[in-house]
């Protein structure tokens, strides 16, 4: 047997995290402690002697690398140090460069050399554009994120909305789409070992109940968190986190329609929501559901650095850094506004708005790609055990 192995991915593995993988002498322990691994396809022992080998086009086709919750387990047993646990976390900071659409964008975002550019590109968008709106001009008055791009005459769509719509839409649309062809060569590297009989295929529906909805329903409740054992605290900040994404989601979900769309037919729906409004609070509160729940993931990667003396890699900090900014920015945003301190509030406000829009852009490239490409891989995990495969690799 010939094996091609590829040196350039055994050294972006090295200096991604994974500056141990050599020392793995194939002991298994690591499988055996793994609490996710199965019997069937047991996990991260294979994945190291590839990644020694530097079998790229294996790691970056096999699901048990996106199913890995990067608990710590095995790292803590591997009586070599050879961290297993870090060493996939670098293979799946490949593979979302690797899969990301375009391949440019997601080059940048994979390095900490590129950061004034991935900081700079929204910002000088967003400038421009404000720039364009009305010359940079702070409202005057009573402080109004919703006139932060000025007025204009047009009832049917606040002028705010229009260039709001105009940042965030093509940055969501490009991150959605991103994460759809990444994920579709995934599972197409994924099931390419897998027969089924012909014309037996799951339909979409089908494929949507039987395996994409129990996958989400897991992570949402994070059951396999949950059986991680050293690292078990991490759930604590996690959890928080998602379901502030989720109260997110409901909030700006809720906001489009009502100001984007029936704003349209009703103008008067423009305007802010109160404090006391349900999805005002909802967004409150997950506000600082997102705040306390990164500040504690913050505070857990910092301490397990210090302890194991290790270096945090740009893949792990920048997801932190970027929802952090996101959550105070806002927070902040919000109480000056209350404090009636135009020029601080709109400065906050800036500052989210381009945090919000790198959240989006960077997406489908950065930590955040693990929310598409795990819950496809717990997907693809239940759709080889199915019925529907008949020959599995
Ligand atoms: S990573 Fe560590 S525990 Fe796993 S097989 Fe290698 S030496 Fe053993
Ligand atoms: S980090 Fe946790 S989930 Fe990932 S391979 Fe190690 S023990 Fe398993």
């Amino acid at each position: 047997m010939q094996i091609n192995s590829d040196l350039q991915f055994i050294k972006y593995l090295k200096g991604a995290g994974g500056d141990t993988l050599k020392k793995c002498y194939q002991c298994a322990t690591c499988s055996v402690v793994c609490p996710l691994s199965s019997d069937q396809k047991p996990f991260p022992r294979k994945e190291m002697i590839w990644a020694q080998w530097g079998l790229k086009d294996k790691l970056v086709a096999d699901p048990d690398v996106f199913l890995c919750h990067q608990c710590g387990d095995c790292t803590a047993y591997c009586p070599r140090g050879a961290k297993p646990g870090d060493v996939l976390g670098a293979i799946r900071a490949y593979a979302y460069t690797y899969y990301g659409f375009p391949s440019g964008l997601a080059k940048l975002a994979s390095s900490s050399s590129n950061l004034p550019i991935l900081i700079g590109l929204p910002a000088a968008i967003i400038l421009v554009l404000w720039y364009i709106s009305g010359g940079m001009h702070l409202p005057e008055g009573t402080i109004d994120f919703g006139k932060f791009f000025g007025e204009w005459h047009f009832h049917y769509l606040s002028k705010t909305v229009f260039f709001i719509d105009a940042i965030m839409l093509p940055a969501a649309g490009l991150a959605l789409f991103s994460a759809y062809k990444g994920v579709s060569a995934l599972w197409a590297k994924m099931a390419a070992g897998l027969e089924t009989k012909p014309g037996f295929r799951p339909s979409c529906p089908q494929f949507a109940k039987e395996f994409l909805w129990p996958a989400v329903q897991e992570i949402i409740s994070h059951k396999r968190f949950n059986e991680c054992g050293v690292n078990q605290d991490r759930v604590r900040g996690h959890k928080p986190l998602m379901l502030a994404f989720i109260g997110l989601l409901i909030v700006t979900t809720y906001g489009f329609i009502r100001k984007d769309l029936l704003g349209i037919f009703n103008p008067s729906l423009h305007g802010p929501i109160p404090l006391w409004d349900p999805i005002k609070i909802l967004a409150n509160v997950s506000a600082i559901a997102l705040i306390y729940g990164i500040l504690l993931l913050w505070g857990k990667r910092s301490n397990d650095e210090s302890v194991s003396g290790s270096q945090g890699t740009f893949y792990d900090w920048f997801l932190i850094y970027e929802i952090a900014v996101v959550g105070i920015s806002g927070l902040l945003s919000e109480l000056t506004r209350l404090a009636h301190i135009g020029t601080l509030a709109y400065g906050f406000y800036f500052i989210h708005l381009v945090a919000i829009m790198m959240l989006f852009l960077y997406m489908p490239y950065t930590k955040f790609a693990h929310l598409v490409y795990r819950t496809f891989a717990m997907a693809f995990e239940r759709y080889r055990q199915s019925d529907y495969v008949t020959k599995r690799a």
